[in-house]
């Protein structure tokens, strides 16, 4: 068994001291029970069952959801499926005006979400307020800007929308998964039903409100929430033409056998083991920001996470120096508080499993750091990880994690490099730190990823696609390609 190593004290002495910064959070109003979603209105579900949502960072409820049943799914699809046809012959600048006005009031209710965001799902509000929401209303604002001009996108082809989309997106982004898939959907003429992750039903409801506020029309986006068998519901529910969904590659896996030979669309994002390569040339200290951005951002709830660094064995005793003086100054604990780093982890059941893979990890023979940390005494915490002495052959090395434990690999050659990298089922993304711009180009050719960053990691920007290989799925997201899935070209 290897040794748990905690942090020098000599690093603890460069952490600042900050005062607490809490956001606020008296403008936020969530009401103790939410009904469904369904054309155009909240309504109570047909299902009685109700399940309540809690903070993560401190176990206490925040409100009752429905659990919806066979009927609400069929409601939903059917609301979807009656405003189709109006929405899909509306003039496409006014199915634009639409979504230009929801990513308008994404924005103006920004605070209001980022705090829901981050009360719901554990994360730092930091992270809520400058990515999630404001990439979400960028994502409806980029595919409004599409809406009329399909037949510039794709010339010659006469794009023409599915019919109704059953989109299941999970906890780690609530909103900005949302807004992947309503937004490229209603740019392309199709109407949605979408249900939210167990966990973080919350931000789904804001947007509820804030369809009705655009004056959505009745039925164009329905949203019921529920578990894993709303979920299943909704896939396979007879009317859905085109099925999105976010998740684990076992479920995508069990949602394509559902669908298989009925003729439905279907794209997955599915989980990844992306490798952050830093090679010897690489700026380090650049380096080290963009490992720790990597894999712990959002706690490493990120299927493109940088799970594993692989880095040039010249380099790795400073690299890894510097990257352990740098992880003691991150700064866990509330996640409505703007100075942290690291919230809360999501569910319990995610903390159970990442406390699983530690402990296998351990057993296995790595050797794991963790700096001093104290962990607030409710709530799902995990302190920020890294294992080095790491096998491949090692579950760490292997597995999605979606935690905040980094697996560090070494390796001499940049073959090397490659081959490590690939040695992975899936192929979501990769990261590249080189000072060489033909390296970079190197191994972007070699990667078997959908992305791959050079000298950064975990950019996410509208114009640009997302999406996996192997088993981190197929089809893409942002970008023209978004719209692909959800047109039917002839
Ligand atoms: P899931 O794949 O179970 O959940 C994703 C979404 O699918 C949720 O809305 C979920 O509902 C729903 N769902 C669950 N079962 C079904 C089904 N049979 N048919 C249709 N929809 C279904 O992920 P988990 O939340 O269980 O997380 C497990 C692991 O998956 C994580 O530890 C992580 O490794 C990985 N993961 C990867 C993500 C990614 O972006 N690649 C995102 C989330 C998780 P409900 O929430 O109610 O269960």
């Amino acid at each position: 068994m290897a040794i748990t190593k905690k942090e020098p004290t000599e690093l603890a002495k460069h952490v600042f001291e900050y005062a607490p910064a809490p956001e606020s959070i008296d403008h936020v109003k969530i009401q103790p029970r939410y009904g469904l979603f369904i054309g155009g209105r909240m309504v109570e579900g047909h299902s009685k069952k109700r399940f309540p949502t809690i903070n993560p960072a401190t176990e206490g409820k925040l409100a009752e959801v429905v659990e919806g049943d066979e009927v609400d799914v069929d409601r939903a699809v059917k609301a979807a499926d009656k405003a189709f046809t109006a929405w899909a012959r509306l003039g496409p600048s006014r199915r634009a005006r639409y979504l230009f006005r929801i990513s308008r009031l994404i924005q103006e209710r920004s605070r209001e979400l980022a705090v829901v965001e981050t009360m719901d799902g554990g994360k730092p509000i930091k992270e809520s307020r400058d990515v999630d929401i404001p990439l979400s209303a960028a994502h409806f604002f980029y595919y409004a800007g599409w809406a009329d001009k399909l037949e510039w996108a794709f010339p010659n082809r006469k794009p023409r929308p599915i019919g109704v989309a059953g989109q299941v997106i999970p906890w780690n982004f609530p909103l900005l998964m949302l807004a992947w898939k309503i937004a490229p959907a209603l740019a392309a003429g199709n109407t949605v039903v979408l249900k939210p992750a167990e966990t973080t039903p919350l931000s789904a409801m804001v947007f509820a409100e804030i369809c009705m506020q655009a004056d959505l029309p009745p039925g164009v986006v329905n949203i019921v929430t529920g578990a894993g068998k709303t979920g299943s519901l909704v896939v396979s529910h007879p009317n859905v033409r085109k099925v999105a969904f976010t998740g684990s590659t076992e479920v995508g896996k069990l949602i394509a056998r559902a669908i298989a030979g009925t003729g439905k669309r279907l794209t997955l994002e599915l989980g990844g083991k992306a490798a952050n390569i830093v090679f010897e040339d690489a700026p380090l200290d650049q380096a080290v920001e963009g490992i720790v951005n990597g894999i712990y951002f959002n706690q490493g709830h990120v299927c493109c996470a940088g799970s594993r660094l692989l880095v040039q064995e010249s380099i790795a005793e400073p690299l890894l120096e510097k990257l352990k003086r740098r992880l003691s100054t991150l700064r866990l604990g509330d996640p409505l508080d703007k100075n942290t780093d690291i919230g809360a982890i999501n569910s319990k059941a995610q903390l159970e499993k990442i406390q699983g893979l530690v402990e296998s990890g351990i057993e296995e023979g790595a050797e794991l750091y963790q700096p001093e940390c104290v962990l607030p005494a409710r709530g799902f915490w995990f302190p920020p990880s890294l294992f080095t002495n790491v096998s491949q052959s090692y579950r760490i090395a292997r597995e999605e994690i979606f935690g905040p434990v980094l697996s560090v690999l070494t390796f001499r050659t940049p073959n090397e490099a490659v081959e490590k990298a690939n040695n992975t089922p899936y192929g979501l993304s990769a990261g590249v730190w080189t000072d060489k711009g033909s390296r970079i180009l190197w191994m972007a050719e070699r990667m078997r990823a959908g992305v791959v960053w050079a000298n950064t990691f975990n950019r996410f920007d509208p114009t640009s696609p997302f999406g996996g290989y192997k088993e981190s799925g197929f089809g893409r997201e942002g970008g023209v390609h978004g719209l692909l899935p959800y047109l039917e070209l002839n």
